[in-house]
């Protein structure tokens, strides 16, 4: 049975690039009603134009940071104000961090990216629930293959992945058959979080190209559309995971 999402609201954190700009086309081609969320509201007001345009009866545009409690909060305020309910909370917002624990220069620069990866999405997640619970909705998180591939550098971000892996699979426990989840393990995808922009040091965004040409050698690289596709798939069948065969040959070899 795969659920026909027309008409349905899905609000999607991270949705002004890679995965989730591509999660919001392809509800939308499906005409769900669409919350939008990232932090920069020009390339958001693009990605809102795009879905209408390919099929969305609604997007509303919501500029947040899920780092902030009061963000998340908000978040989800203002998708059930508008639209009335929520059916499906796709948790994407993400950012990345590759370096040495040992280079890094203060150690409370690593806190944005379990602020962002795993908090933002707890956060989102606990004042979603009575409104998914009304729906007898669903969760998408996007957790990582990382979160089982401990390549050298990537330690805080493969956490930040693992921990959501263990708390979502805790929460659907918890729910039973009330709210269903699909935990989404991609392997290497294009996308800005791939273009070799990294955190490091000082919260600097430097380039690592030595880290991408490894990744790109190893891993077979994936399409964020493809990649878009084959989540709400999941989402609308109610699977518990995807993953990808592939991906896990490349946890074989590291
Ligand atoms: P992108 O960098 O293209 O997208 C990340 C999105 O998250 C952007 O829309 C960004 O928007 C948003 N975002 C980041 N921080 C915040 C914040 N504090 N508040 C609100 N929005 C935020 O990367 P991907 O599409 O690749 O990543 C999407 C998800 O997929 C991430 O969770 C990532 O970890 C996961 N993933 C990606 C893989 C890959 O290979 N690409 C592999 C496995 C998992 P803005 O900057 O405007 O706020």
């Amino acid at each position: 049975f795969s659920e026909d999402v027309a008409g349905k609201v899905v609000l999607i954190t991270g949705a002004s690039s890679g995965i989730g700009e591509h999660l919001a086309y392809e509800y939308a081609r499906r005409g769900a009603r669409l919350a939008l969320v990232a932090r920069r509201e020009n390339r958001l007001r693009e990605v809102a134009e795009q879905a209408e345009q390919i099929g969305s009866p609604d997007v509303l545009m919501i500029g947040a940071d899920v780092s902030k409690v009061e963000d998340c909060k908000r978040i989800v305020d203002q998708t059930v104000d508008h639209f009335g309910t929520l059916d499906h909370l796709v948790n994407n917002a993400g950012i990345s961090s590759v370096c040495m624990l040992e280079e890094v220069d203060e150690i409370t620069n690593l806190r944005p990216v379990m602020d962002t990866n795993f908090w933002g999405s707890v956060y989102t997640t606990r004042f979603a629930i009575p409104h998914l619970r009304n729906s007898r909705g669903k969760i998408v998180v996007l957790s990582s293959s990382s979160a089982w591939l401990p390549m050298p550098r990537t330690s805080i971000y493969n956490a930040s992945k693992a921990a959501l892996l263990m708390f979502f699979d805790t929460l659907r426990v918890e729910f039973g058959s009330d709210i269903k989840i699909t935990i989404v393990t991609p392997g290497f995808i294009e996308s800005e979080l791939n273009q070799g922009k990294y955190l490091q040091g000082e919260g600097k965004m430097t380039v690592d190209q030595d880290m991408r040409d490894v990744q790109v050698s190893v891993m077979p690289v994936g399409r964020a559309k493809a990649c878009a596709k084959a989540i709400v798939n999941s989402a609308c069948r109610g699977q518990r995971y995807l993953t990808e065969p592939s991906w896990f040959k490349v946890t074989y070899i590291w």
